[in-house]
């Protein structure tokens, strides 16, 4: 039998992993879904990237999922005269409208009508916090003066975070809108949405993905508190949804992070939403061969918080041990799987938001997987909801997910414990028990004798009629 970890490894792509040899290295340690980052790099990068996975892809005969992240309206020191400046406690520095090339006196950033946003007593935070500015005076509408409370070294390019500050800018900037052009027409699976604040956010980028035809997930980033505000509506609107704690972690008090990251978990198992857990992860991998215990402790912490997908950032971007976090990160997840699924504490759930008929069936799947051995749940879906709301129940064994379309096939792998596959449209339904029978033996999840549940819908081939639930012993 074959094993393969319930929880999914998202591993972001980058300078470290853009050739097809370091992508399948990735894959095959367990990497599930590639982020293609849109806030560093050009067009033509990414392009190979994408033709790079498909080939992986190909190649591997198993399906990879590819998330397109957009910067959002992050704001970023812009450029700086050598790279780096040296910013001293106590000191004061004057930050402008206009772009300049920035001093240790003097910077600009990527948002141009800062000063117009901002008041004096304000807290301004970069490179993720780790210099902290106190706005001094508010010169003009073109320029702050700010004095360093907690000094370092800034480089060119890094975050800029407004914890205090209500910004009036769109959750969709300009670059954006480009980058959603340029994304809908090539073969994403995903596109996550950076700094949501609220579910328009995620209305307004589903209305410009739908008018140019593509039908890629959506994935709300939360990464600011407003967003935790309006969560409900927020997941509601989203087809997944980010723990994105980076950004998170600056914006609001940093212990409270945690706390926000079991509750976000939890409504998105409620919601029947896949929900991902990112950034620094395995953060000392970026340049260490092993994490720190604190580090494992926080891979298993989160398959217990209920996360469908566990995410590397800088460990497989750049870092110089991509396929050995991917690997590491695999090897924690699936150690903490046998306790996850033990767990009495994680019963069935009824998902809110789903069909009746098909959010019953997937309790009922829970009883009976809880209760008798069941080798596997092939689950027949032609939009992926099915094997959705199914793996929300967490059951103790692999979920099938059959589809007929390549791109809901790509779209499952997100899922937690989905093994998904493609399968034409079958016409009888013995043909159904099959081909289910077929596939978990492929799979090698199933033999001759083992019990499995199918779940479909009749009549065959029409979408939202999922409605039978039949246990079959494989012969
Ligand atoms: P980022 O998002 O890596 O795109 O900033 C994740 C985070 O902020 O945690
Ligand atoms: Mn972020």
């Amino acid at each position: 039998m074959i094993t393969r970890t319930r929880t999914k490894i998202v591993a972001t792509l980058g300078p470290a992993t853009c050739e097809i040899g370091a992508i399948r290295r990735l894959a095959q340690a367990g990497a599930d879904v590639f982020r293609i980052n849109f806030s560093h790099g050009d067009n033509e990068h990414r392009k190979e990237l994408l033709d790079n996975i498909r080939a992986v892809e190909a190649d591997m005969r198993r399906p990879l999922c590819i998330m397109g992240d957009l910067c959002g309206p992050k704001i970023r020191v812009r450029k700086i005269t050598g790279g780096a400046v040296l910013l001293g406690e106590g000191q004061e520095i004057a930050i402008q409208g206009q772009d300049i090339l920035g001093t240790a006196t003097r910077i600009s950033t990527t948002l141009e009508e800062l000063a117009q946003q901002v008041e004096a007593g304000q807290l301004m935070l970069l490179d993720d916090g780790k210099i902290r500015l106190e706005i001094v005076e508010v010169i003009s509408g073109d320029e702050i003066l700010c004095r360093v409370t907690q000094g370092g070294i800034l480089s060119e390019s890094k975050g800029v975070n407004l914890p205090g500050t209500k910004l009036k800018i769109s959750a969709i900037t300009e670059k954006d809108r480009a980058d959603v052009e340029w994304i809908a027409a090539r073969d994403f699976d995903y596109v996550a949405l950076s700094f949501v604040q609220v579910a328009d956010d995620v209305i307004e980028l589903r209305r410009l993905l739908d008018a140019a035809g593509c039908h890629a997930g959506i994935v709300a980033k939360i990464e600011r508190p407003r967003a935790i505000e309006n969560i409900d509506a927020i997941v509601d609107a989203a087809d997944a949804v980010m723990v994105a704690r980076g950004d998170l972690g600056v914006e609001m008090d940093l212990p409270a992070v945690p706390i926000a990251q079991k509750r976000i978990a939890r409504l998105c198992r409620l919601k029947g939403k896949p929900c991902i857990i990112a950034t620094q992860m395995l953060e000392s991998m970026t340049t260490l061969p092993t994490p720190t215990r604190a580090e494992v402790s926080d891979v298993a912490n989160a398959v217990q918080d209920l996360a469908d997908a566990v995410m590397l950032s800088g460990e497989t971007a750049v870092g110089r041990h991509p396929s050995a976090a991917v690997k590491m990160m695999d090897r924690i997840a699936a150690e903490m799987q046998s306790y996850h699924d033990q767990d009495r504490a994680i019963g069935p759930i009824q998902v809110i938001g789903a069909p009746q008929t098909v959010a019953s069936l997937a309790k009922a799947v829970q009883e009976i997987t809880a209760t008798q051995p069941i080798a596997a749940i092939a689950a027949f879906t032609i939009t992926g909801s099915t094997a959705r709301i199914l793996s929300k129940q967490r059951p103790r064994c692999p979920i099938l997910g059959i589809s007929p379309e390549l791109a809901v096939v790509r779209q499952m792998c997100l899922y937690y414990g989905v093994q998904s596959m493609q399968a034409g449209l079958v016409e009888h339904t013995t043909d159904v028990l099959e081909l289910a029978a077929k596939f978990a033996i492929e799979q090698g999840v199933a033999e001759p004798g083992d019990n499995i549940i199918v779940i479909s819908g009749r009549p065959l081939g029409k979408t939202g009629v999922t409605n039978t639930l039949v246990i079959h012993t494989i012969r």
